[in-house]
């Protein structure tokens, strides 16, 4: 088996991924109530659709995008608004949401199924669209606009690589809808019209590289290659991932499509099959939901909106206190401090994090070891940018290129002194321009 590794850096963390590696996707019931955030995206917020008191339906547009880098949101429960006011935000803070109490209605209101031989590029696109899907792999970027690259696309990547350790919901959607899956890349294939095609799965996921590659053989779809990539953070970075696959580098503060490539997430490609197929908008996904605190870890189909409340309770509760509650993975994602916060489009786990499988270690000062730098997938100073931002001088952050940091978390994890190297970096980014 061909194992490609061709991205310089990069660090080992403990995966943690045998807590829900094995449990099979299960349906969390539709909660009493759902919040939905009018932005859950990259772009302009969404315009209130209804009115408090207004009856909804499952899969009803209830917040409209006005602008062309924005997504529209949808009911994921059928009952009445009760109220349109701020909320608890997960990258936010707080945010204006829509609050949707259930009823016993259980309508829905779903578009025309379609089948995608029927639709024009441009239709599909509408469709992707209307139906508000972005970027599921985290980063919330509509769908439509990434489909639309101002420059032609060769090569394009299905990203199955999933590195952030504990989380395992692509790996187990890879492994019990494929075809589906499948199906929503071909939908994307259609729209770009790539020459190459490849879905890049790391190689400790050997099952599902097994379920993919028969599907494949299954369809007869010769022109799809698995990529199998070494088990490596961050692995599923978009720059990370082209680097390994195809050998091209993404030029400074470039993107994809600069290199002819456009990279999607498994889930992102999953909504985009459901939504032409089934003409269903994104109101619900699967995220882990792990960590040693939660009495059951396990994959779970959540509507958006769900709180975070909600799942413990569904989950059996803490076996004891978390000491950290992460929205995403432990390297990249986001600590909350409240249970009162909704799933949204993006959210890809939920982490309840006891003491022990923290490192709560004080910080100490840097001993020039280099090791962040040896761990810096995209080549960059670390150790140096994070000094210069404690001495506050700007311009030498701004020599070591800090916008280029992806924020992985690389450099952090691997100093002996513990430095809270990512924090540096994110202010010399907001600093340096
Ligand atoms: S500097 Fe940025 S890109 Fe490099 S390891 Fe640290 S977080 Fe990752
Ligand atoms: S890993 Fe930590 S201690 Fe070593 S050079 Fe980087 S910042 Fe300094």
């Amino acid at each position: 088996m061909l194992i490609r590794n061709k991205f310089p850096g990069g660090v080992h963390p403990l995966t943690c991924k045998e807590l829900t590696r094995n449990s099979f996707i299960e349906e969390i019931p539709p909660p009493q109530k759902v919040v939905i955030p009018l932005i859950q995206h990259t772009g302009a917020p969404c315009i209130p659709l209804v009115k408090p008191g207004e009856e909804v339906k499952l899969g009803q547009k209830i917040g409209s995008a006005e602008k062309y880098i924005s997504s529209p949101v949808h009911a994921s429960l059928s009952g009445k608004v009760s109220k349109i006011e701020e909320f608890n935000h997960p990258l936010l803070e707080k945010a204006p949401a829509i609050f949707i109490e259930k009823d016993k209605n259980s309508d829905s209101e779903m578009v025309q199924q379609k089948n995608p031989d029927d639709l024009s590029i441009e239709e599909l696109k509408e469709r992707i669209r209307e139906a508000g899907i972005v970027g599921l792999g985290g980063a919330g970027f509509p769908t439509h606009v990434k489909l639309s690259p101002p420059k032609p696309i060769d090569t394009l990547i299905l990203n199955g690589a999933e590195c952030e350790p504990y989380l395992t919901c692509d790996e187990r959607l890879m492994q019990e809808k494929p075809r589906e899956i499948i199906k929503g890349l071909e939908i994307i294939a259609k729209i770009v019209s790539p020459e190459r095609i490849f879905i890049g799965i790391e190689d400790s996921k050997r099952e599902t590289i097994k379920i993919v590659k028969e599907i494949l053989r299954e369809l007869r779809l010769d022109g799809i290659e698995v990529s199998v990539l070494k088990t490596k953070y961050p692995q599923g970075g978009e720059k990370q991932l082209i680097k390994a696959i195809t050998g091209r580098e993404v030029p400074s503060e470039g993107l994809p499509f600069d290199v002819g490539v456009l990279v999607q997430n498994v889930q992102t490609a999953f909504a985009i099959y459901e939504a032409i197929y089934k003409g269903k908008p994104l109101y619900e996904r699967v995220i882990t939901v792990s960590g040693k605190a939660i009495k059951k870890p396990g994959n779970y189909k959540v509507k958006i909106g769900t709180l975070v409340s909600d799942i413990v309770e569904f989950c059996g509760g803490f076996i004891k206190e978390p000491k950290k509650i992460i929205f995403g993975g432990p390297m990249m994602g986001i600590a909350q401090w409240s249970l009162d916060v909704p799933v949204i489009k993006g959210t890809s786990g939920i982490l309840f994090l006891t003491e022990e499988e923290l490192n709560l270690e004080e910080s100490g000062p840097c001993i020039r070891c280099g090791r962040c730098i040896e761990a810096c997938p995209v080549k960059i100073m670390p150790a140096y940018i994070a000094l210069a931002v404690e001495y506050k001088k700007w311009n030498i952050a701004k020599e070591y290129s800090p916008r280029d940091c992806i924020e992985c978390g690389a450099c952090s994890y691997i100093c002996p002194t513990r430095r809270d190297l990512v924090q540096l970096i994110k202010i010399a980014k907001l600093r340096v321009h």
